[in-house]
């Protein structure tokens, strides 16, 4: 499978597309999910062209790898619910069709706010 150009994150990092942006640096975007799960649930994707974990763990270099953790971290801090400024959160990536990714661009949902729950429904 190849990447689409036209899903939605991808038109959201060309500004096609608004998004409620919490943050962005050479690495990554993130923005708040348009549909929260929870208290507070945002989305973390790199600005490369990554389908999914997969696609980027095989093909992204050392440096967009180190640039989308560390922007995760960035991320839960500015939003209160890192282990250093909130009491913790869930990250989690859906992977192709099993893992119930609907959009083909590499994402990283965190949840927090509030306790997140269970782990698998
Ligand atoms: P997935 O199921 O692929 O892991 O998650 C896709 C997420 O993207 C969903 O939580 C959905 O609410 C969110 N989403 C879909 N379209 C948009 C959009 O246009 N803007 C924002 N901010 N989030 C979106």
């Amino acid at each position: 499978m190849s990447y689409d150009d036209e899903n939605i994150f991808a038109k959201i990092l060309r500004g096609e597309i608004p998004c409620k942006k919490i943050y962005e640096d050479d690495y990554v975007l993130s923005f708040h999910d348009i549909n929260p799960q929870k208290k507070i649930h945002a989305l973390v994707i790199p600005k490369g062209k990554f389908i999914d974990l997969d696609d980027f763990s095989i093909n992204a270099s050392s440096e967009e790898i180190v640039g989308l953790l560390k922007g995760i971290n960035i991320v839960a801090k500015k939003l209160g619910i890192s282990v250093d400024t909130g009491k913790g959160y869930r990250a989690l990536v859906n992977i192709n069709e099993h893992g119930g990714q609907e959009v083909p661009h590499l994402h990283f949902h965190l949840f927090g706010g509030e306790r997140v729950g269970r782990m698998v429904e």
